[in-house]
């Protein structure tokens, strides 16, 4: 498969978050693999893709949030592959006006709107909706679901000598890439879930089942950085961000790494990893989540 992403840019960067930072963290940035099919959304879809093609499938249905980073990146993919694609969104249609929603459509993808009450149902089952035809692949919120996890699990591959690390530290949605990720961790690693999602166990649960029972107990998910909520961003978090350029000249988006590196800070901070640690941290991309704030809130 010729591959519309290049994961050889994907670098491990060593990162200082303070001066006293007694705990080495290499930050694998995956947001540099594609414009746009940013970060971890490749490695989620790629198997979901190969599916697609090896069942001779004719198009691509899926389903997002109106700024969703998965709708951007399936529509991109998609095309690269030669695919028509369309999208359940759980928005009113006026969003199509929003620059996430239009980017999407200029690679070709038509856009489904139903109230946020059905698009609950809808995410995750995408034959209910009626907007399924036979021959097009049905792809879930996020690619969650076993080709998310197992293409999330390859994220792994891309870092030479993964073994040393002792802790993974990433962001979560839906879980699915850090499921992948305890796929591929072997049983002395840790995986260390921040979630951009407000106050649930439901993130844990998603992604303990989502694993074979060996590979639960090596996660752990932290509820306690979400900022608010899902999406939310007060100027607390968008100072931090920009402090976070000037001190490291990396860019993070609102909703998932800035969230994850700040967790980290505050973790490395109190702590929480013993010495001897070595830290893997993910980048997982989704900076076009951006350009829904005003040109002046970031700096990058
Ligand atoms: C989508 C996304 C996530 C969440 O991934 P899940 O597999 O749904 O948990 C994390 N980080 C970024 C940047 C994303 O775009």
């Amino acid at each position: 498969m010729n591959l519309p992403v290049r994961t050889e840019l994907a670098v491990l960067q060593p990162i200082e978050l303070y001066e006293a930072q007694a705990v080495p963290v290499d930050l694998l940035r995956l947001d540099l693999i594609h414009p746009v099919i940013s970060g971890n959304k490749w490695f989620k879809l790629s198997k979901w893709l190969e599916k697609a093609q090896r069942e001779g499938k004719k198009g691509i249905l899926t389903a997002g949030g109106p700024y969703s980073n998965h709708i951007v990146a399936t529509a991109c993919a998609a095309a690269e592959f030669g695919l028509p694609s369309a999208a359940i969104i759980g928005a009113e249609p006026t969003a199509a006006g929003n620059s996430t929603l239009r980017e999407a459509a200029a690679y070709g993808m038509v856009f489904h709107f139903v109230p946020r009450s059905v698009y609950r149902q809808y995410k995750t089952d995408l034959a209910a909706s009626g907007f399924l035809a036979d021959d097009w692949l049905g792809i879930p919120e996020g690619g969650q679901g076993p080709e998310g996890v197992a293409g999330a699990a390859s994220i792994a591959d891309l870092v030479p000598q993964r073994d040393e690390y002792t802790h993974i530290v990433c962001a979560a949605g839906t879980g699915t890439m850090a499921a992948g990720l305890a796929v591929a961790a072997t049983p002395r690693q840790k995986v260390i879930v921040i979630s951009s999602l407000k106050g649930e166990d439901k993130l844990s649960t998603a992604i303990r089942q989502s694993l074979p029972p060996e590979k639960r107990e090596n996660i752990s998910v932290h509820t306690g950085y979400h900022f608010g909520g899902y999406a939310k961003h007060p100027q607390s978090l968008l100072d931090y961000m920009n402090q976070l350029y000037r001190l490291t000249e990396i860019p993070t988006d609102i909703v998932y790494t800035s969230k994850m590196i700040y967790a980290l800070e505050d973790l490395l901070k109190n702590h929480y990893f013993p010495p001897g640690s070595k830290i893997l941290a993910i980048h997982s991309g989704g900076l076009q989540g951006n350009r829904s704030l005003p040109a002046a809130a970031l700096i990058f």
